[in-house]
């Protein structure tokens, strides 16, 4: 046994465990034990204690950070034909929510080093659009609002989006999936400002089950704005007077009021009472997550061909991923075959993300073209997102940044593609 991947034993590492302790299975058997289980009380307190948090006057709990953002952009206004700029660099949600309501999801490139939305193109691709010369058979558009994404858990630059929104007249629906716990300040000397803490008009946050606080499914909408407040919450839940909240939770009366066609989106008193007890730990889990990624950060600098994630200063970072990049221009080794080696190594990962132009429903729908996203187009090829969960233990961070070394760097068992004329490896990495 002489190479190094031999020397190290095996290991498998998920790309992501979930932390439920003894806190959440209790909190979870008491509704269960209460005989009631849907939205009630105990939304109420997970709502409360959110708010509280991240800094905001108003939170609704709903089933997915989805329904938020779907609510979100339903409250500020949003009409059909109208746009939103969102970037192409993101997940399915962030521009679906935008086609419920049947207006444009204007897609935009991101930042070469931050991979936030660019604020650059962003004003070029909304000025093109009110022209009507963005796309072929678009007219000019009405662009109404804005759906950045703090990517990985690390904010954008607040300030910025929040003066492009005013230059632009739009307003900013934040999606901050990714982004709990997590702050910005704009110099060292500056107060920090939390996520979600009068950020955008609404922020949404997603309690999935990979995120860095879960409720299984569940989401949350935070906001200062009273108005819009009552709106997310009447069309959270069929669109009923509010008397038929308290009618939930058992106080009100039976004769409620549709106000609206509204959605079926609240949360159930199961899921918020795991969210409180993952509330409770959240700085600890958080904490638990920058440590590996710091030392990710550490071990991976001596490898040439990777880069790690930014970790600017002046953010608090969620670090709910660690997407590093593979410098393709130094090496002749493939993402995909990367993340085929991995596996065959017990290591998961996964990529955030292929960008929305490069999806069959933007590209047919729309026209969009990869000259469209010349950055996005680009580096999206580079990232791979290696395990990061707050019990991962020390040993399997070091095992997978020694495979990834492996894997890269050409000492023995390393990905050349020459080394990969494995039909095992060359079958996984067709099937993705
Ligand atoms: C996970 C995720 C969502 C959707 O969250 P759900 O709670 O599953 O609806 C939206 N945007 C981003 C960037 C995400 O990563």
């Amino acid at each position: 046994m002489t190479t190094s991947s031999q020397d190290w034993a095996r290991r498998d590492v998920p790309f992501f465990r979930p932390s439920i302790g003894e806190d959440e299975q209790a909190a979870v058997l008491s509704v269960l034990e209460s005989g009631w289980l849907t939205t009630g009380e105990v939304v109420s307190r997970f709502e409360r204690a959110f708010a509280e948090r991240v800094g905001a006057k108003f939170a609704v709990a709903v089933n997915s950070a989805t329904a938020a953002l779907h609510l979100a952009v339903e409250a500020m206004g949003l009409r059909p034909n109208q746009g939103v700029l969102v970037p192409t660099h993101t997940f399915a949600a962030t521009a679906e929510v935008v086609r419920y309501m049947n207006a444009v999801p204007i897609l935009v490139d991101c930042d070469e080093t931050s991979l936030f939305i660019d604020l650059a193109d962003a004003a070029a691709k909304a000025d093109a659009a009110r022209k009507g010369v963005l796309l072929p058979g678009l007219g000019p558009i009405d662009v109404v609002g804005v759906i950045p994404v703090h990517f990985a858990g690390v904010m954008g630059n607040v300030a910025g989006m929040k003066a492009f929104a005013a230059e632009q007249g739009l307003w900013i629906v934040e999606d901050a999936a990714h982004s709990f716990p997590a702050a910005w300040r704009a110099t060292e000397h500056s107060p920090w400002i939390r996520c979600g803490e009068n950020t955008g008009n609404v922020t949404c946050f997603s309690f999935y089950a990979n995120k860095t606080i879960t409720t299984g499914e569940g989401g949350m909408a935070v906001t200062n704005d009273a108005d819009v407040a009552a709106r997310i919450r009447l069309m959270s839940l069929h669109g009923l007077s509010k008397d038929a909240w308290d009618r939930y939770s058992g106080t009100g009366s039976w004769d409620y009021r549709i106000i609206n066609a509204g959605f079926k989106y609240n949360l159930t008193d199961i899921a918020a009472a795991l969210g409180l007890a993952q509330l409770a730990r959240a700085e600890a889990m958080r904490t638990a997550r920058e440590r590996i990624a710091r030392s990710y950060t550490t071990l991976l600098a001596g490898n040439p061909l990777v880069a790690s994630p930014p970790d600017p200063p002046n953010r608090l970072h969620a670090w709910h991923l660690f997407p590093i990049r593979l410098r393709l221009d130094r090496q002749t080794a493939d993402r995909d075959l990367l993340i085929a080696a991995l596996g065959e190594r017990g290591v998961a990962t996964s990529v955030h993300w292929r960008p929305l132009h490069l999806h069959p429903y933007y590209s047919d729908t729309f026209g969009w073209l990869p000259e469209q996203f010349p950055t996005t187009t680009r580096v999206w090829k580079e990232l791979v997102s290696l395990p990061l969960f707050p019990s991962m233990l020390s040993a399997d961070m070091e095992y997978v940044v020694q495979c990834v070394h492996d894997c890269t760097v050409g000492r023995p068992g390393a990905l050349a593609r020459e080394h990969l004329r494995n039909d095992n490896v060359i079958n996984a990495a067709a099937e993705r």
